[in-house]
């Protein structure tokens, strides 16, 4: 019989786990309230689960309740965060081009609306990042300048899971007063994330990245941050984010932030156990595969690979069975190669013989082994007819 396919893109998509699926159904149908309906039980029924699911994400990642704002996922989270400072400059600041600092290895939620900002006159600074994918503390800190109004780096890259340093970041950021923005798509659920330890005034987060609901997802804003909204009507969000809310989506990521508050410390040593056993079959069966970005300062679930002589997407169409990605989802459609690779010193040639695989919740160990043996045989193969 054979085998159902191997899920290894976690990174761009996760299932939604089935106790999310059961907490989020009768918010469909049965329990159909608008939770800014305050005359009827209809109502206050979809406004307690909102309330119960604020206060699941922010146990998650230890804020306070009221200072999640929902939104319809990381990309709406993020241009809140970047264009939502950087209006309220426009209003109360003045005097010389306000500045931005961010990183070249960015999604392009960040990288895009910081471009549009530079377009509108804002000076924006693209920090790189060293062959393991991490800034340079120092280069950050003399990157900043009296007209720095904004700091957004992420947490943890979506191509090659490197984490950085939230702490250090935040430590040269806060003292100047500088507001700091982290897109923690990739890290939360992941590794342990906490606002206060990481000292960030704002943080983007997103359900289907960690076994919620696509399109829905939240932007933590610490009290006091100034922030202008960007979708103005009803003043829903405590004025931030207007819209009728999307009452079974902020169920489900409340739930699958609660999931993930009781297991990712089992899950993440688990995880990275088959992930690292990945690694070890593949770079025992295969000669000329290097590791990208650094193995230390990682999310667990994430493994990159640059094969020697090996065209990634002629390895991926010869391996169908097994489901990796060539870049990140949202770009895989353009062949251009990855920014995130050419930024950590790979060549173009290097960039198209690389391979994301992305571990989750539901990845065992047999899948683990299948894929190791289906990547070794698919390579060796290519190698082969090359030499021919
Ligand atoms: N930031 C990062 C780091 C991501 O990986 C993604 C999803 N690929 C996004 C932002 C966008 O998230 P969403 O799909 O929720 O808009």
């Amino acid at each position: 019989m054979a085998h159902p396919p191997i899920y290894l893109d976690y990174h761009a998509t996760t299932p939604v786990d089935p106790r999310v699926w059961r907490a989020m159904e009768p918010y469909f149908t049965a329990r159909f309230g608008n939770p800014a309906s305050n005359s009827h039980q209809f109502g206050w029924e979809a406004a307690k689960a909102v309330q119960r699911a604020r206060q699941q994400v922010a146990a998650l990642i230890g804020a306070e309740a009221r200072e999640i704002v929902f939104t319809s996922g990381a990309t709406e989270s993020n241009n809140l965060a970047i264009k939502g400072i950087a209006d309220r400059h426009r209003r109360h600041g003045g005097g010389r081009a306000p500045h931005v600092v961010t990183t070249t290895i960015e999604h392009s939620a960040v990288l895009d609306p910081c471009e549009r900002l530079e377009g509108e006159g804002f000076e924006v600074t693209r920090l790189g990042v060293g062959r393991d994918g991490r800034i340079d503390l120092g280069e950050l800190e003399r990157a900043l300048r009296a007209e720095t109004i904004l700091v957004s780096i992420m947490a943890a890259n979506n191509e090659i899971g490197v984490v950085q340093d939230m702490i250090g970041i935040s430590g040269i950021t806060r003292p100047r007063g500088i507001v700091l923005h982290t897109d923690a798509t990739q890290a939360v659920g992941k590794i342990p994330v906490d606002v206060g330890a990481w000292q960030v005034d704002l943080l983007s987060l997103s359900g289907h990245k960690m076994y919620g609901p696509k399109g829905v997802g939240a932007l933590y804003v610490k009290t006091g941050t100034p922030l202008c909204c960007q979708l103005d009507g009803g003043g829903h969000e405590r004025g931030f984010r207007s819209g009728t809310l999307n009452v079974p989506g902020i169920v489900g990521l409340g739930e699958a932030a609660e999931v993930a508050r009781a297991e990712l410390a089992q899950e993440s040593v688990r995880i990275a156990g088959l992930r690292d056993r990945l690694r070890e079959r593949i770079l025992a069966g295969l000669e000329g595969v290097v590791v990208n970005g650094s193995l230390a300062h990682r999310v667990p679930h994430n493994l990159h690979l640059t094969f020697a002589g090996v065209d990634a997407e002629t390895l991926m169409m010869s391996m169908t069975d097994v489901a990796v990605s060539s870049g990140s989802a949202c770009t895989s459609a353009a062949r251009s190669a990855s920014h995130v690779l050419i930024a950590i010193g790979l060549s173009d040639d290097e960039a198209h013989r690389s391979l994301r695989f992305g571990l989750g919740r539901f990845t065992t160990e047999e899948e683990i082994d299948r894929a190791a043996e289906r990547v070794i045989e698919a390579a060796s193969q290519l190698r082969d007819l090359k030499s021919l």
